[in-house]
């Protein structure tokens, strides 16, 4: 299935462009932006599922070993070794996942595979379509 991986590729091409990320690993376009989003650059981040460390690039690659049930168990894993949920989250923590899982499947369609992925709060572009290797 279609998914977002951090990439370094297309990096420094914007200002403040930054891959704290793993490249390769798996990321979400949904975070969470503290109160400074433009100075630190969260509201730019692509948070990746493993490292918790975020990309300003997100490429849209086929990964054919990753269905939409453990696409959902990474994102739920990702979310607790965080910390979520925590007291009155844990009933609406599907729910988050879930919102987490359709973003994903969303932008990576609309984009489609090579594309790379950038974004400012809700708003997502792709400068850059290549073709899959
Ligand atoms: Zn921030």
């Amino acid at each position: 299935m279609l998914v977002l991986v951090a990439t370094r590729d297309d990096q420094g091409r914007a200002g403040g462009d930054y891959c704290h990320a793993v490249e390769g690993e798996l990321v979400t376009p949904v975070t969470v932006e503290c109160c400074l989003p433009d100075a630190c650059g969260c509201s730019r981040g692509f948070p990746g599922l493993v490292s918790s460390q975020a990309t300003t690039t997100a490429m849209v690659v086929d990964r054919t070993a990753i269905t939409p049930s453990l696409l959902r168990q990474a994102v739920s894993d990702s979310l607790e070794r965080r910390g979520w949920p925590s007291g009155d989250e844990r009933d609406r923590f599907d729910e988050l996942v879930d919102e987490h899982v359709q973003s994903i499947v969303r932008i990576s369609r609309a984009f489609g595979e090579g594309a790379i992925v950038r974004r400012d709060g809700p708003t997502f572009w792709a400068d850059i379509e290549r073709s899959a290797a």
